[in-house]
């Protein structure tokens, strides 16, 4: 049996899989089973930040291995604490952390902190989370109950109460109620599109929630880890929410999730664990990558590197305003969105045969989340690529 058959055999059929398999890849380079190359465009949907192969992590993972992997969370785990001290340090605001293993579960830690702070202070029990429609905040039960599509809710119910989704900023005010506990926002709304909000918005909806004593949550999952330039989207939006979700690119391609909060007294032992959180396999990676993305930001190498993209993107879009509506996004994750969702998939679809993966959100948005790291030459090639596959659609 070859791979795909096998694949198709014993796994589950939860992703529509492309007919594609990769077996190699460096930084933004990748290779098939087949040896044909291609640039990457996707970055794993924003987890190799750092590049694939990237010789500085693997080095730090090879060495942790060779001395300790895994010893449980009931004793001290040096890289998990200089992974929150490098996390902390990069947030810029006085939190502590807690350390999962995805995004879902970073967010199922923000939302249990969230209502346990409600529930302790004062004497109505507070436990509703206001999201936005077309947010995306994780696939277990409780996240995609978060997840404000209503296609998310079919079947799996019954579904945890108290989510009430608003259907854009400023309905969030008219919502809120002496039940509410929080509300949880992306910055940019990663699957739903690439779609930024406006920074007065949000800064008003900060200021709403503390007179209001409502939490802020930021599901950075997506946002974080200098994705769209700075550590984070809310220190872009120069904003101080009380809890911030993280995963995806600050491990570089290891299962990492983390949970940061300035509420640093409402979780108390035993109110929350996880087996594998902050292991020192991902936490290892964790403060290699955090250390190469922060030289990578402070040598402004990053800044010149977005400058560049977007140069680019902006040509790409001029060149062919019959096909797209607008470009999206901030930093290294933004997108161009497709008149036509049929358009789209083709797009997708020649761009493959041509040498360059991206990725699309929402219906209609062609998304691009290249590594952190990617090279002008790597950058320019995966235009050239592009620039076939959409001639010859
Ligand atoms: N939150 C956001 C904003 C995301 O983009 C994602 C994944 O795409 C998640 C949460 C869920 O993360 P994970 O798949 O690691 O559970």
């Amino acid at each position: 049996m070859n791979i795909q058959e096998l694949d198709k055999k014993y796994v589950l059929p939860t992703y529509a899989r492309q007919d594609v398999e990769f077996v190699s890849g460096k930084n933004a380079r990748l290779v098939d089973v087949n040896g044909k190359k291609y640039i990457d465009f996707t970055s794993g949907i924003g987890v190799t930040s750092v590049g694939h192969a990237n010789e500085r992590v693997n080095n730090a993972i090879c060495e942790q291995l060779s001395n300790i992997t895994h010893i449980s969370n009931l004793y001290y785990i040096a890289s998990q604490a200089k992974a929150a001290q490098k996390l902390v340090a990069a947030s810029g605001m006085d939190m502590q952390c807690f350390f999962g293993n995805s995004g879902a579960e970073a967010n199922e830690g923000a939302i249990k902190i969230a209502r346990k702070h409600g529930e302790i202070n004062g004497e109505i029990k507070k436990y509703k989370i206001i999201t936005l429609q077309h947010s995306f905040h994780g696939r277990t039960i409780t996240t995609v109950k978060a997840t404000g599509q209503e296609a998310m809710h079919n079947y799996f119910g019954p579904f945890p109460d108290g989510f009430v989704y608003a259907d854009n900023m400023q309905q969030i005010e008219s919502l809120l109620d002496d039940h509410t506990c929080a509300v949880m926002i992306e910055l940019v709304q990663g699957e739903g599109g690439v779609e930024p909000q406006d920074i007065a918005q949000v800064k008003a909806l900060e200021k709403l929630l503390k007179d209001r004593g409502v939490l802020l949550i930021v599901d950075e999952v997506q946002t974080g880890g200098f994705r769209t330039g700075k550590f984070l989207a809310s220190n872009v939006y120069s904003i101080k929410p009380d809890i911030v979700t993280l995963a995806k690119g600050i491990g570089g391609g290891v299962p990492i999730g983390v949970v940061m909060t300035s509420l640093k007294d409402v979780l108390t032992a035993g109110d929350h664990g996880s087996t594998f959180g902050g292991n020192y396999l991902s936490t290892s990676a964790t403060c290699e990558v955090l250390d190469i993305l922060n030289e990578l930001s402070s040598s402004g190498e990053l800044e010149n590197t977005i400058d560049y993209f977007h140069t680019k993107l902006d040509i790409l879009f001029e060149n062919n305003k019959d096909i797209f509506i607008k470009k999206v996004g901030v930093g290294l994750m933004c997108g161009l969105r497709v008149k036509d969702a049929d358009i789209l998939s083709a797009i997708l679809e020649s761009a493959k045969k041509n040498g360059v993966m991206l990725l699309k959100a929402g219906r209609n948005t062609l998304r691009f989340l290249p590594a952190l790291t990617i090279t002008k030459e790597e950058i320019d090639e995966g235009f050239t690529s592009l620039n076939h596959a959409i001639s010859s659609i």
